[in-house]
This record gives C-alpha cells, structure tokens and sequence, in this order.
C-alpha cells in the first residue's frame, strides 16, 4: 500500500426515496430559521413546493438560477437572501442551481441545504464558479459546500432521459478521472469505481423506464460518490477540455463531457494503464474508452461535438487553450495529439483504446 493523504469533505447526506420530507428537520439541526429557496425557472414549481413544505421557515424564493452562474445572477440573489433576512438557502436542481448558491455562501458565508435533482455532483464539491464579462473564474472554498445534502430519487423522475444519460455520464467523467489523479488514493477510488458500477448499471434500465424508482435511486447513489470524487481531488485533460469548450463555445455542460470522454480515456489509455482496467471493469466493459463511447450511443446520446453546436474552426483554438495552465494529467499534454482528440471527438469517432 502506498502512502497518502485523504480529506474527507465534512458533508450531512440524507438519502432515499422521499429524503424531501426531512427537510424541515434539516433546517432545524442548521439552527435556521428563514430560507431562501433557489431553483431554475425550469423549476420554479419545485421551489414552490419546497417553500410551502417549510412553512415560516420560508423566507421566500428565488427562482433565477441559469447555467454558469452570471456575476449579476450571483448579486441579485445575495440582495435577496440580505433583503428577507434568510439564514440559510436551499438550492433544489441541478448543478447551476447549486452553483449560484455556492456563490450566495462564497460572499455571505450563509449555510446551503443542497437538493440535486441531476448527476452532476457540485452539491459534493468545495469548487464555485462565477462568470463575469463572458469568463468563468472557478475557485475552491471550503464555506461553498453544501452543509446538508439531501438525496431524493422521487425529484429525478422527471429529469429528461437525454439529461439523464449526459449527466450520469458526467458524473462518471468525474470518477474516471479521479481513478488517475496525482493525489487519488484507495478510499477515493473505491468511491470511483462504485460511482461508475452505479451509473452505468442504472442507464439500461432507466432507458426502459425513466420512471424506475430503483434505477434512479441507484443513479443518484452513483452521482454522489463520482461527486464526492471531483470535490476531494485534481481533475486532468478531460475537465480542462470540457470546461474550456462549454465557456468559449457555449456548449451544454452534461453533453460536451459526454462526447469528450472517451477520447481523453483514449488519450491518457497507455499512461494510466490500472485506471483504464478499472472503469471498463467497473462499466462491465472490455475497454474503458470504448466502453464509454458506447454506453454513450446505446443511450442515444450525441457522440460527435459537432452534433452539439461545436463550430469546426473552433478546434484549433479549443486545441491551444487546452494547453494553457498547468494542470496534472497521465500523459503529457501535447498540442498535436490534442488537436487529433478534438477532431475525433468533433466527428464522432469510435476510439480503439
Ligand atoms: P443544470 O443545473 O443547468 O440543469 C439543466 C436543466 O435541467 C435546467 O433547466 C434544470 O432546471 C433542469 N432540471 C434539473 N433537474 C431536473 C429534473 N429532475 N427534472 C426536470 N428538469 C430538471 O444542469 P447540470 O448539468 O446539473 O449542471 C451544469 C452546471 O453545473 C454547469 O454550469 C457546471 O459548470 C456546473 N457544475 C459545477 C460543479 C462544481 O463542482 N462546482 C460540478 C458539476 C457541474
């Protein structure tokens, strides 16, 4: 066994189907008294719901959340956690709604109550984002995790099976990566494989019914521990890919890590040789890239970039930003072997590795 260091992020979870009903509990044990409600307006309805389950510990909503949490977005919402005196914030969706209450806790240090309602696994993470002037600027902060996390199968039966397939496979882009990450180690990779195992293992079954109560249980339980992976340590090429082409080129989040990962498996295949025999085990699968590629298409999801609003004179300048910042990967970051993943991600090519 080697020697390591292991942080464990210090995160209340509650799971299960129905988990929503413990809120007001939850609340209680933060000491808090008025919450700001935060959601989409996709899911506003949601919020609504939440707000009357909490009664006067409501202090009202706001349901403005959009992707990549805008500088004003993040304003707005502090003046009016400020404006009705809120003591903590419940933030129920997916991972923008998360993100702009991480932005509330950034400045204001207010408490978040984190209700995820997709697989992207920000409410496990410590990692804020903020976009100002058309740049994201991302940044780790310990007062930005979630407090309390509450897990509840019954709020994805409505995630959209196209969403639900990207974002499970986003989650597992998290896993995958943190099979080689500089600073992993075996807790983190047992969190790894079990969060990839889960994932895949429920799309089948979720493509049959999305409304599976089990299988979305299980993808829920999976997205946790690929979440739990992403907060605890350093992401390589594929989150620096997918990051890069979602804010230079305004590609949708869960879909462009989609389509990436299988050609940054491709890319880091012979230098992280037991991170690769891991996921392909852990997706019941021969090879980890190729394995991946397919969950990815028999699920009907966009396999190609440009299939995804990616422009094809975009991927020179996707190729050199690539390369900006130092940031760990397996294999060493080669500008022209970058620039061939992109074109093979750009069209849809199934990789050998
Ligand atoms: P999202 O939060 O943008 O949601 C996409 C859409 O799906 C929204 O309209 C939302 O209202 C809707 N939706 C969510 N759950 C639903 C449900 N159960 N039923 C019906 N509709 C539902 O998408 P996402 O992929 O979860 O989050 C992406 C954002 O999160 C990106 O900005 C990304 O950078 C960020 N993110 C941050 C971290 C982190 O650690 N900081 C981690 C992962 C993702």
């Amino acid at each position: 066994m080697d020697s390591f260091t292991y942080v464990a992020q210090p995160a209340r979870v509650v799971f299960g189907a129905g988990a929503l009903r413990f809120l007001g509990r939850e609340i209680e044990l933060l000491g808090a008294k008025r919450a700001l409600v935060l959601s989409t307006p996709e899911q506003a309805d949601a919020a609504r719901q939440v707000a009357t389950l909490l009664g006067e510990r409501a202090a009202g909503i706001f349901p403005h959340a959009v992707m990549h949490v805008p500088v004003e977005t993040a304003r707005a919402a502090r003046a009016e956690a400020n404006r009705l005196g809120a003591d903590c914030a419940v933030a129920i969706g997916g991972g923008s709604t998360t993100g702009l209450g991480k932005a509330i806790a950034l400045d204001s240090g207010l408490p978040i109550v984190a209700i995820p309602t997709t697989y992207a696994g920000s409410e496990m993470t410590p990692i804020y984002g903020l976009t100002e002037a058309g740049v994201k600027r991302t940044g780790r902060d310990p007062k930005v995790l979630p407090r309390t996390v509450i897990y509840d199968p019954e709020l994805t039966l409505t995630l959209p099976l196209a969403l639900t397939v990207t974002s499970a496979i986003n989650a597992i882009a998290h896993a995958a990566e943190g099979l080689y990450a500089p600073d992993g180690n075996p807790i983190i990779a047992l969190l790894a494989e079990e969060g990839i195992r889960a994932g895949a293992a429920a799309l089948p079954r979720l493509r049959k019914d999305q409304r599976d109560l089990a299988a979305r249980g299980d993808a829920l339980y999976g997205a946790w521990l690929c979440g739990s992976v992403l907060g605890a340590v350093s992401m390589g090429l594929h989150h620096k890919l997918c990051h890069t082409l979602g804010g230079a080129f305004n590609l949708p989040h869960a879909e462009v890590h989609t389509v990436i990962l299988p050609h940054a498996l491709a890319y880091n295949a012979t230098d992280a040789a037991e991170a690769m025999r891991r996921i392909a085990r852990a997706l019941g699968a021969e090879r980890a890239a190729a394995g991946v590629f397919d969950l990815a298409q028999r699920h009907g999801a966009a396999v190609a970039l440009r299939d995804i609003g990616m422009p094809a004179d975009g991927l020179d300048r996707a190729a050199d930003l690539a390369l900006q910042n130092q940031y760990p990967n397996p294999r060493p970051l080669e500008r022209d072997a970058i620039r061939a993943l992109l074109q093979d991600a750009f069209d849809g090519k199934r990789p050998a590795a």
